[in-house]
């Protein structure tokens, strides 16, 4: 060991590691840690971030261990540090932003589900069609092209992440397109619900009436949601029916087919079914390629073929778990400026092959999981403090949240001690941001999602 310089002893270090790790981990964890000193046998090694540091030593000690007693000895010990970090970081868990964005929004017209309305990508356009949703997708032209013509109502039902969202947009802007001044409003049943009880409680129901009652087409989506909730169905029926006999247009999505919403009143669930019910099902494989292929027409960079195919064949049930597949290949290519090929997709989405096994992901899950790897509590997630890296951590949870689970962006503000949506949804954008322009954004997301995915509890 005298005979050789530090250098050279720390080169063998991190080539001895290299070697037993694969390459992503070791670019996304190893190959960060940098050699700091070695006095009386201890080689310390320090991470970028405490973050990068627990999960190191979660994860990967025993490797790293074995490495450096196999350059440094047997009697050489380890011990890692995380370069020390900035304690705050003001404005930037977007809850200063909340009241801005509300302000931004008329109060006169009720605005539905941010991120959910304004969605431009949710176009005809952009929908591919396949046989899995080839006659919900015919029905839906038909609708935007006619309205209150042929099939009134139109229920479309499939599992989450099918398209279901997409169509009834894609309906609403169509027909606004093709009838300037007709009033087409999409709205998420959720947000239906808000609004009437908040019609109740400021004693303004003349108001929700009059908005919900007036519309030329009034798209609700996941009319599950509904069920259970009887002061508010009693109002939907007076506002289907009001619609109806004026000859105006209703579209309806659900996760189930009428005849399974089991706790609707008959009179409603008949309602549902006097139009035309349609399904979407699984996409099959050419048309998950041809879903890949549009997307990644909109990549920084050209994606091969056969990492297209590669994400073809391994996600099958979940249009949005594909995008997400994909975005993750793109982004990791974007932060690390490698072009994209089978190699590096294989590595990025080492947990998709696993995930078939493993436990449906739970916000309980995500949340806890998070909290863990951020060295806090789940109550601390749900609290009020925006001290980082707890801030950063809390927003991490709410984009695995939408990536992962078919909860609403109120939903998700809920989980998070009752924030606001739109304290949700600028989490959710920030760490989208942030996975192609910060590496540790990204190695923390794919480290959680691996997690989640293969971990079974
Ligand atoms: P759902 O409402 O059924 O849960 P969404 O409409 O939110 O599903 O779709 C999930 C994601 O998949 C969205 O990003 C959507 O644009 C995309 N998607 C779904 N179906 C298609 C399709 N046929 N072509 C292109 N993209 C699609
Ligand atoms: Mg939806």
């Amino acid at each position: 060991m005298e005979a050789q310089s530090a250098a050279e002893n720390w080169e063998a270090f991190r080539r001895t590691l290299r070697d037993q790790v694969t390459p992503i981990t070791w670019q996304t964890w190893l190959e960060a840690l940098q050699p700091d000193v070695i006095e009386d046998d201890v080689v310390r090694l320090v991470a970028p971030s405490e973050f990068h540091l627990r999960w190191v030593n979660d994860k990967y000690r025993p490797v790293v261990e074995h490495a450096v007693s196999e350059v440094f000895g047997p009697r050489a010990s380890l011990q890692m540090d995380a370069r020390p970090e900035p304690i705050f970081d003001i404005d930037d868990d977007g809850e200063d932003d909340v009241d801005i964005i509300t302000a931004e929004q008329p109060a006169a017209t009720p605005v539905p589900v941010p991120g959910e309305q304004l969605v431009t990508k949710y176009t005809f356009e952009n929908f591919v069609v396949g046989p899995s949703n080839r006659f919900a997708h015919a029905a839906a032209m038909a609708i935007a092209e006619q309205p209150g013509g042929y099939y009134n109502p139109l229920f479309v039902y499939g599992a989450a992440g099918l398209g279901k969202t997409h169509l009834l947009q894609a309906i609403a802007l169509h027909a606004r397109d093709l009838r300037p001044g007709l009033t087409a409003k999409y709205v998420t049943s959720e947000q239906f619900f808000n609004d009437f009880i908040d019609g109740i409680r400021s004693k303004r129901m003349a108001e929700f009436k009059g908005h919900y009652r007036t519309v030329d087409m009034l798209l609700l989506d996941d009319v599950q949601f509904l069920e259970g909730k009887e002061q508010i169905l009693e109002e939907f029926f007076h506002t289907f029916n009001a619609l109806y006999e004026a000859g105006k247009q209703l579209v309806f999505s659900s996760d189930r087919p009428p005849r399974s919403l089991t706790t609707l009143e008959d009179r409603i669930r008949s309602r549902f079914e006097w139009g035309l019910t349609t399904d979407i099902q699984p996409p099959d494989i050419e048309t998950r390629l041809a879903i890949l292929r549009r997307n990644a027409t909109f990549a920084p960079q050209p994606v091969p073929e056969p990492v297209l195919e590669f994400i073809a064949e391994r996600v099958v049930d979940n249009i949005r778990e594909l995008e997400g597949a994909l975005t993750r290949v793109t982004a990791y290519a974007a932060l690390t400026h490698q072009p994209i090929d089978l190699d590096m997709a294989t590595d990025v989405l080492q947990d998709l092959d696993e995930q078939k096994i493993a436990a449906p992901i739970s916000t309980g899950r995500i949340l806890s999981l998070t909290a863990e790897a951020y060295g806090v509590t789940v109550t601390d997630m749900e609290g009020p403090s925006r001290r980082q890296p707890l801030a950063r951590g809390r927003q991490i949870a709410m984009y695995l949240c939408r990536e992962l689970t078919d909860l609403s962006l109120p939903k998700i503000g809920a989980l998070f001690g009752g924030r606001d949506h739109t304290t949700a949804l600028h989490g959710i954008n920030k760490i989208r941001d942030l996975m192609t322009t910060d590496e540790e954004t990204f190695e923390q997301v794919t480290a959680l999602l691996q997690s989640l995915r293969t971990s079974t509890r």
